[in-house]
């Protein structure tokens, strides 16, 4: 029998459940699939979380490295999905995409799945030219799953892919199904085409950011007043680079300004977790809410 173990670390009015608690038997939670950055040495997957529904895993947010085996850990399937929902794609949110998409071939669904992810600009591709980079019968990495494209291998569902735009000051619809309604808009991450996503389930809001150096204010504005505010933090005060990312006292001002219930602490790397708690103590100073900091598996009901 699996061991659950319930840590409960109270904080405020809300519990949040330690790695290894099952995520699953929440009527609603998000899961911390990886709390890690780009570099493997931390013991941490990259960005990954997880939005539980009633049982099911409803949302993908984010597919970096160590999220492909963390999904299967959390025992999520692949036909519960609704939506992939990638912020950007740099490696460390994006690079497991194509090894859980493998993994439809095992199973039991049929519908499309939505994948939603940013336009492109230089070198970076849109959502549509990066499936199409790995998928493509032609020109793909993986062409031997072109049938998520072209629909013509009966063993795979088709991809529903969702581009949305990365520079508007408005939030984009991204997608709409019972109970469960997505939507993002840009942030600012160097020259990175980068989104923030905010899902409303059951009346919950839980705005998930990513990686920016908070130079515009769209995100946190459509993020004002969430359940709950999924942050990364990347740097330290005197790190660079803060063209990609924001320093502890940005967010601060930030969480300030959302006013969130709770904020999720993610993204960490080896130069934020140098000063953590004088990092947590200033976020945590800027508004009355609950800081929680993420770790590989961390469950937080909502
Ligand atoms: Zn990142």
């Amino acid at each position: 029998m699996k061991t659950l173990f319930f840590a409960l670390c109270l904080a405020g009015s809300s519990a949040v459940l330690a790695a290894g608690a099952a995520c699953r038997d929440q009527a609603l939670a998000l899961e911390v699939l990886g709390s890690g950055g780009p570099i493997a040495d931390d013991a941490r997957a990259s960005a990954g979380y997880l939005l539980w529904r009633k049982g099911k895993a409803v949302a993908l947010v984010d597919a970096g490295g160590g999220v492909f085996q963390r999904f299967g850990a959390a025992d999520a399937r692949l036909a519960d999905l609704e939506i992939i929902a990638l912020t950007h794609f740099h490696t460390d949110h994006s690079a497991d995409l194509p090894a859980l998409l493998k993994g439809l071939y095992f199973s039991p669904r049929t519908r499309p799945l939505a994948v939603s992810g940013p336009d492109g600009d230089g070198i970076w591709p849109s959502l549509d030219a990066f499936l199409h980079r790995l998928f493509d019968r032609k020109a793909g990495a993986f062409a031997y799953l072109h049938g998520l494209l072209d629909g013509q291998d009966e063993s795979l569902p088709m991809l529903e892919p969702l581009t949305i735009p990365s520079t508007s000051a408005e939030p984009a619809a991204v997608l709409q199904r019972p109970g469960l309604s997505v939507s993002a808009v840009g942030v600012h991450h160097g020259p990175v085409p980068t989104l923030g996503y905010l899902l409303q389930v059951d009346g919950r809001r839980i705005a998930i950011s990513g990686d920016q150096n908070l130079s515009t204010d769209y995100f946190i504005r459509m993020a004002e007043g969430a359940d709950l505010l999924v942050m990364p933090i990347a740097i330290g005060e005197r790190d660079e680079p803060m063209a990609l990312h924001a320093r502890p006292r940005d967010i601060a001002r930030a969480v300030a300004d959302a006013a969130p219930e709770r904020l999720l602490l993610g993204h960490w790397m080896a130069r934020s977790l140098r000063d953590k708690a004088q990092h947590k103590q200033r976020i945590g100073a800027a508004w009355p809410g609950e800081l929680i900091e993420a770790r590989d598996g961390l469950c937080i009901p909502l």
